[in-house]
């Protein structure tokens, strides 16, 4: 089978380019922009594998995306590629427009056009991979975010993302492309760019930095760790029904202020084995909220398991404490992404292969 990974060099995209080829046959090309949160070296694990190929290309660019196509060959496409910061979108929303929404268009008006040009349409998947932000608020109703949960995207990061939903929807029901959606809880784990609330509070607290919690701390997110959702996500890619819509969650809702006091926790373990005393919880400070900030966001995963077989491995305590030891265990990854000097090495490359 032939994977074509938008974002493939992105935090989840990357774990799903390194579940394929370290756990199926499949070849991939990986297509990706290479924004700021887009980084080579997140796949270099698998990066020299012969089924493992890489194009530095925007979604918006129908026509490179179409020459891929061609070129490639493939009989998937897994769409990660997107702008994925809340606090980016509310600064500056343009380029979420752009990517997840304009983006997601050319990506689906390419594929509509070398899909039906194949010889046997039937079997190509079209996988579109969002988040379960597009329901927006649970409040405190207790409910659970169900596949039918109408949609109320309260961010400009989760609008758009519910507007390219809608339009992979219409091109399955419109044109009879092969689409499936899933849609996914809070991520965590290896590779993530240290902009987002685990990295982050590990890095500050490394640093000595405070540890800034939004409002009081008492927003619930559902975390699932990423290996999970990469093996989720090729199940709903090799084992699910055209045309559905699939939440995939970790059953782990946390509030935000205990997420950062078991960071602080795992550090003061992991520092312990290395024979230092430290504490981290001293360093917590509450910010000022985010506007519009949801109050709580819970995943029924039920139908994954029942349909197609998938539940979590990972506790949220085995995938944290994996977490904070690859960050511990890999200065070199984050303090590139920090300075950003892995930019600098690629253009570096780029400039020497002219
Ligand atoms: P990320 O920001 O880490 O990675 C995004 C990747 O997309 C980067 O490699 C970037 O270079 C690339 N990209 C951005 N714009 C592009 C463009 N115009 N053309 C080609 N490539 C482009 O994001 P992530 O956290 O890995 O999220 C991946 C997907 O999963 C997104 O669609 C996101 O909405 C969804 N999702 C994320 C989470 C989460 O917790 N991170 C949860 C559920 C769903």
């Amino acid at each position: 089978m032939k994977v074509l990974v938008t974002g493939g060099a992105g935090f989840i995209g990357s774990a799903v380019v390194r579940y394929l080829i370290e756990h199926t046959d499949a070849r991939v090309m990986n297509l990706d922009k290479l924004t700021y949160a887009g980084n080579p070296a997140s796949v270099e694990p698998v990066a020299g594998s012969s089924r493992y190929g890489f194009e530095q290309i925007d979604i918006c660019d129908r026509a490179a995306v179409d020459g891929l196509l061609q070129a490639f060959r493939p009989d998937a496409v897994m769409h990660l590629a997107a702008e994925s910061h809340v606090d980016r979108s509310i600064d500056g929303p343009d380029d979420f427009v752009q990517t997840n929404l304009v983006g997601t268009y050319q990506l689906l008006e390419a594929a509509r056009s070398y899909w039906k040009s194949l010889a046997r349409p039937e079997t190509f998947r079209f996988l579109h991979v969002s988040t379960d932000e597009v329901y927006g608020d649970l409040g405190d109703t207790g409910a659970l975010f169900q596949e039918s949960t109408p949609y109320a995207p309260s961010s400009p990061y989760a609008a758009t993302k519910a507007g390219s939903d809608h339009l992979v929807r219409a091109w399955g029901r419109t044109y009879g492309l092969p689409v499936l959606v899933s849609n996914c809880s809070n991520n965590y784990g290896p590779y993530q760019f240290p902009e987002k609330l685990i990295p982050h509070m590990i890095l500050n607290a490394l640093a000595g930095k405070p540890l800034p919690v939004y409002g009081d701390g008492s927003q619930i997110r559902d975390w699932l760790f990423v290996d999970d959702h990469a093996r989720a996500l090729w199940t709903v890619l090799t084992r699910g029904r055209v045309g559905q819509t699939y939440n995939i969650g970790g059953h782990n809702e946390k509030r935000n202020i205990d997420v950062v006091r078991a960071i602080c926790a795992a550090l003061t373990a992991a520092q312990a084995e290395q024979g230092k005393q430290q504490t981290f919880d001293h360093l917590i400070t509450f910010v000022t909220d985010r506007p519009g900030h949801d109050t709580r966001y819970a995943i029924d995963a039920s139908k994954m398991q029942r349909e197609l077989g998938w539940k979590p491995e990972e506790t949220f305590e085995s995938g944290l404490n994996k977490t904070v030891r690859w960050y511990l265990d890999n200065p070199t990854w984050w303090q590139q992404v920090l300075d950003g000097s892995y930019r600098l090495e690629r253009r570096g490359r780029a400039e020497a292969a002219r």
